[in-house]
């Protein structure tokens, strides 16, 4: 399950040879070993690209008889938001980039790193081989923004990091900064066109981190009410929902590998739910359509939101002119 499920420890196996072997393989290899407690919790969890599924794991689910469960794991990674891009000239800085942290150890967890890579396809990696090019609206040196696929709104969209980086809470300082342009960028946005800008994340089952952004016409509803949508049907699913100090860094509460929910209202208020089992995964969705705000029940659930590509790739192309004004990354 190592490649599906959060992140978490990764042992690592060395094979050697027996000692003075006639076919002179390697039989002796140097460790540099970091205590765990001085490791950055990030890098601690960090999954190598060369990372494989535990070989052990078949006895173990035989065993167990868990394979119902893992299957399901894998199910609900939501294909149908699937797009890929081909990432042109900043693959090339990335391998820039790839030359220069080649001596990267954990010791060293200061030094600056190239964007995590995927372990195997992901659906939000912008250098997937396979690309939806046509969700894409911006672009920019560490964070993508994009069409949410079955959007809610016609301005519903998902800023996402280049790299693949799970959660919030796994970003590079680098990566926060950029994404944290990009917020205000939509909300500016937002805010001309008479919307309230609500913003959530579920890191849980899903492997690359998707900033839904949704926008909430002012006179509709307050942020009062829309943060009231949410206390109310938290509660109704029996889900701790908390406010958070607005100045809180999701860091200092959720370590990387914690699955949470986070939403993010208008005035920068903040709530948090500690994931622990079966979160309803269109939760955030679900109460943004409900009568109390949005009031576009049939919406709720992403797959009666289909639409062709053409209509896609219009809806983009009229959000990519609209937040033009607004995207930074063709100012700069
Ligand atoms: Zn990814």
């Amino acid at each position: 399950m190592v490649l599906l499920e959060n992140a978490q420890h990764v042992s690592r196996f060395i094979a050697l040879a027996n000692v003075n072997n006639p076919a002179k393989k390697k039989y002796l290899y140097a460790f540099s070993i970091v205590p765990l407690k001085n490791m950055d919790p990030a890098e601690l969890v960090k999954q190598p690209q060369d990372v494989t599924e535990n070989p052990y794991r078949k006895s173990l689910k035989e065993s167990k008889k868990d394979k119902p469960a893992a299957a399901a794991a894998f199910q609900e990674e939501e294909p149908a938001s699937q797009f890929f891009f081909d990432l042109g000239k900043k693959q090339q800085q990335g391998s820039v980039r790839k030359r220069h942290s080649e001596g990267d150890r954990p010791t060293q967890p200061k030094q600056p790193r190239r964007p995590p890579q995927p372990t195997g396809p992901c659906w939000f990696c912008l250098a997937s081989p396979e690309v939806e090019k046509h969700l894409v609206i911006s672009i920019g040196t560490h964070c993508y923004m994009a069409l949410a696929k079955g959007c809610l709104t016609p301005d519903h969209v998902l800023l996402l990091p280049i790299g693949h980086y799970q959660s919030v809470v796994d970003l590079a300082a680098e990566v926060v900064e950029e994404l944290e342009r990009y917020k205000a960028a939509v909300r500016d946005f937002y805010k001309s066109r008479g919307r309230r800008c609500v913003l959530f994340e579920r890191n849980y089952r899903s492997q690359h981190l998707q900033l839904q952004v949704v926008p909430v016409p002012v006179d509709r509803c307050s942020t009062d009410d829309i943060k009231e949508a949410f206390m109310v049907q938290a509660q109704e699913q029996q889900m701790e929902l908390l406010e958070i100090p607005q100045h809180t860094d999701l860091k200092q509460i959720a370590q990387p590998g914690t699955p949470y929910f986070y939403v993010e209202l208008d005035t920068g208020e903040k709530l948090f739910h500690r994931i622990k089992k079966n979160f309803p995964l269109q939760f955030g969705r679900e109460v943004l359509a409900s009568e109390a705000v949005l009031n576009i029940p049939t919406r709720a659930d992403w797959r009666e939101c289909k639409y062709s590509r053409e209509e896609e790739e219009s809806l983009t192309k009229k959000v990519r002119e609209e937040f033009e004004p607004f995207d930074f990354t063709l100012m700069d």
